[in-house]
């Protein structure tokens, strides 16, 4: 049927040819929203997509009429019936586009258009005959998946587009019923598996809207429950977890080795693990409360100091104290637990105590390994050491001071006290204080109890004892072996013999006693002869004061001879602390020449008889030969010859004799100078060479003296490579012999210098200067 063009056509429609579009009236425009520009030319095929139609029909296929749902080009819905006229002109056709009287969604669902533009809940409606999405909010389309998003792309499209199956499908059941029946349908958590989504998690609510007794739209309110539900389920998971793993926990807790009590902020107890009861004896006591065991057991520390209820790990961990390692004795009737204990607080978000945590470890098997161990490698130890010491050593047992074993060394030492010990076996099994001598007892006790009081190391300084006839000097070291507990198990006593130690101490303390005298003799030495000069000078200022010189004579010439006297005694001194000093420090020098030594003896003995015969007594010149030559310091023998025989006259009486000589034996030539004055007692004889030695001053005697000239003498004898020594008895006299090389010396410059007489008469007046007058 064609159909002419002739009226004044209101309703909106587009004109094809060879389904094309060639023409668009006003309201067409009005009602698609699109431009005369964007119409003309396009196909029907591309107009019906332009207008979302294409998923109902493509309008080229209209032959009459046909109801549908169109889309503007701002996506507002228009639910339409499209008429298509044959025009005259060979395929040219006119589509007329009626809206639908009331038709329009956004007028009609007053409700939802508020949800719809609240963007809450996610809303879409959809047409009932065909599901196609009619509107949907923003909320909706992001629930559609990445592509679908937008109104766009999404409007027009059928709902089996969106969803990953729609054939055969659950949903598809649903949305029919609801078609069918017009009846709502409210699904919980219905899990979605979308295109572009994957699954997600919905509340779906579907409502059907029936308009003359048909349904006609479906409204879709749909709700995310996705993250609620997988954060239920996760936390259902962990609730799972969290209990599977209480029940582990309580499983390891009550069946673990170690006791195991958990106790709230009152000191009341929650938890006793199986250990721990056993332990504790839960089944048997009545243990509700920190303390309650207390009835049955004593806990001790390690120094076995009875802990206080205040004290106990318990009460400590509730005033928030951490115990690592805390090691307790408890005891009960007659048997000792030892346990390391653990004790932890536990707080919560806010820092309050809430519970207690203790852990006990039994460690008395390991203890008891321990020391077992301790005292088997003591006991390896201390065998070992006493066989293999070179020192005298006991071992005692404790408390009863009981010898258990001794080594060969310490049973010497016992015998050398108590020569009636027959062996070492005999020994053993005595009491130690038995053993020691008398004195001795209260010190061991005394030390011994040092011992045990401070559990260490004592030491006996040193004790002089008798052993074997000899005196000793020993030091004792007693020595607590201590258990692991710290309770004493044996006591070595150790001995060491200290008296070499202790005599060279004696040794030297006598000779800084001695120094000390010397000194005291020195500033003497000094000040006699200075007085003397000072008092000389005095009076003669005085006789020349009162002009009486002349009436002194015999006085002065006294004093002359006095002040001489001293001044000579002064340079002896000072001469022999300088030459002294030389030696020591390796400057003393002899000026050597080849002499003869029976001439220079001779000579001295010579130059001092008058003198001695002037203090009543006499001295005697032999040799065996007159003349040998050796190489000497001339000045430096008659000074030893001259000391020697000053000695002898200090130390001898009127009466008494003095013999020098001289003997040339084989390849030495021997002097001795000899007295019968008081001689030396035998216990001195050693030490009058050395430095500062005097015989006891309080010995008769008529000089004065510094103790240095045998010293002296002694090291210019040894400088000439000879040697001295003295035989005396005490009452008896004396007599000192010096041994020298007889030895000449080739290439010297043998001038014997026949010195002046007055300077040897000097060297007498200096060397007896000392002898009193
Ligand atoms: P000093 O200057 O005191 O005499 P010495 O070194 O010459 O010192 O002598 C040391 C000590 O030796 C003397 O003090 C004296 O006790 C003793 N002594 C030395 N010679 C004799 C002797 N001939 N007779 C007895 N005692 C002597």
């Amino acid at each position: 049927m064609k159909y002419t063009l002739k009226r004044k056509i209101e309703e909106p429609f587009l004109q094809s040819k060879n389904s094309i579009i060639i023409g668009v009236n006003n309201e067409f425009i009005k009602l698609t929203g699109y431009s005369k520009d964007e119409l003309i030319g396009k196909s029907l095929y591309e107009i019906s997509f332009m207008l979302r139609l294409n998923d109902q029909i493509c309008i080229d296929n209209i032959e009459n009429d046909y109801n549908c749902y169109m889309f503007t080009k701002s996506c507002e819905t228009r639910e339409i019936t499209i008429l298509c006229k044959y025009l005259e002109h060979e395929n040219e056709k006119m589509y007329f586009f009626k809206e639908r009287v009331n038709s329009r969604i956004e007028n009609k669902f007053h409700v939802i258009n508020k949800l719809l533009s609240e963007n809450k809940v996610g809303i879409g409606i959809y047409n009932a005959s065909n599901l196609i999405l009619l509107t949907a909010n923003q909320l909706y389309l992001d629930l559609l998946g990445e592509y679908y998003d937008r109104k766009e792309i999404a409007l027009g499209k059928k709902i089996s587009e969106f969803l990953h199956i729609w054939e055969g499908s659950k949903a598809k059941e649903v949305w029919m019923n609801v078609v069918n029946t017009g009846e709502s349908f409210y699904g919980k958590e219905i899990k979605i598996q979308t295109k572009n989504l994957g699954i997600y998690y919905i509340d779906n609510n579907i409502i059907p809207v029936i308009e003359a007794g048909k349904v006609k739209y479906i409204i879709s309110i749909v709700e995310d429950v996705t993250e609620k539900i997988l954060l239920r389920k996760s936390s259902e998971k962990t609730e799972k977890i969290i209990k599977q793993q209480k029940e582990e926990l309580d499983a390891i807790i009550e069946n673990m080795s170690n006791s195991l009590m958990i106790f709230d902020k009152n000191g009341s107890y929650t938890t006793f693990n199986k250990s721990a009861r056993d332990t504790f004896l839960i089944e048997s006591i009545n243990v509700n409360k920190i303390g309650d065991s207390l009835k049955q057991y004593r806990y001790f520390d390690v120094n076995k100091q009875l802990i206080a209820y205040e004290n106990l790990p318990a009460k400590r961990v509730i005033k928030g104290e951490k115990l690592l390692g805390y090691r307790m004795v408890m005891k009960i009737n007659d048997s000792v637990v030892y346990a390391d204990v653990n004790g932890t607080p536990i707080y919560d978000n806010e820092g309050n105590f809430i519970a207690g945590i203790l852990c006990c470890r039994d460690v008395t098997g390991k203890i008891k390994h321990e020391e077992d161990l301790l005292i088997k490698t003591q006991y390896n130890f201390l065998n070992s050491m006493i066989d293999n010491l070179d020192l005298p050593v006991l071992r005692l047992s404790y408390p009863d001071f009981k010898i258990t074993d001794i080594n060969q060394k310490a049973y010497n030492f016992v015998k050398g006290l108590k020569p009636e010990i027959k062996s070492i076996s005999s020994l053993k099994g005595q009491n130690y204080t038995e053993i020691m001598p008398d004195c001795d007892k209260v010190s061991v006790l005394k030390h011994i109890r040092n011992v045990l009081e401070k559990k260490e190391t004592s030491y006996i300084k040193y004790r002089s004892i008798v052993a074997s006839g000899k005196e000793m000097f020993v030091q004792k070291i007693y020595q607590p072996i201590v258990g692991i507990n710290g309770e004493i198990t044996e006591i070595v006593v150790i001995i060491i013999d200290v008296t070499k130690e202790i005599k060279d101490k004696l040794h030297v303390e006598e000779n800084l006693k001695m120094q000390e005298e010397f000194l005291a003799n020195i500033t003497h030495e000094l000040k006699t002869p200075l007085n003397v000069i000072f008092s000389s000078s005095q009076l003669f200022e005085l006789y020349l004061k009162n002009n009486s010189l002349g009436d002194n004579k015999d006085k002065i010439r006294k004093i002359i001879y006095s002040t001489r006297q001293n001044c000579y005694r002064l340079t002896k001194l000072i001469s022999n602390i300088v030459d002294l000093s030389k030696i020591e420090s390796g400057f003393f020098e002899l000026n050597l020449s080849n002499e003869n030594i029976v001439y220079i003896v001779e000579d001295i003995v010579q130059s001092v008889s008058e003198y001695v015969q002037s203090k009543g007594m006499r001295i005697t010149f032999d040799t065996n030969s007159e003349e040998k030559i050796i190489a000497c310091d001339t000045d430096k023998i008659e000074r030893i010859i001259l000391n020697l025989i000053s000695n002898a006259i200090k130390f001898s009486e009127p009466g008494d004799e003095i013999y020098v000589d001289v003997f040339d034996k084989d390849g030495t030539v021997e002097i001795s100078v000899k007295d019968n004055g008081i001689g030396i007692a035998k216990d001195c004889l050693n030490i009058i060479f050395e430095r500062f030695k005097q015989v006891d001053k309080s010995f008769a005697r008529n000089a004065e003296g510094s103790g240095i000239g045998l010293c002296l003498v002694k090291s210019i004898v040894e400088l000439h490579g000879g040697k001295i020594r003295v035989e005396s008895k005490l009452g008896k006299g004396s007599k000192f012999n010096i041994e020298l090389p007889a030895r000449a010396i080739s290439n010297l410059n043998n001038i014997h210098k026949n010195r002046q007489q007055n300077s040897k008469i000097e060297m007498v007046n200096i060397e007896f200067s000392d002898i009193y007058s």
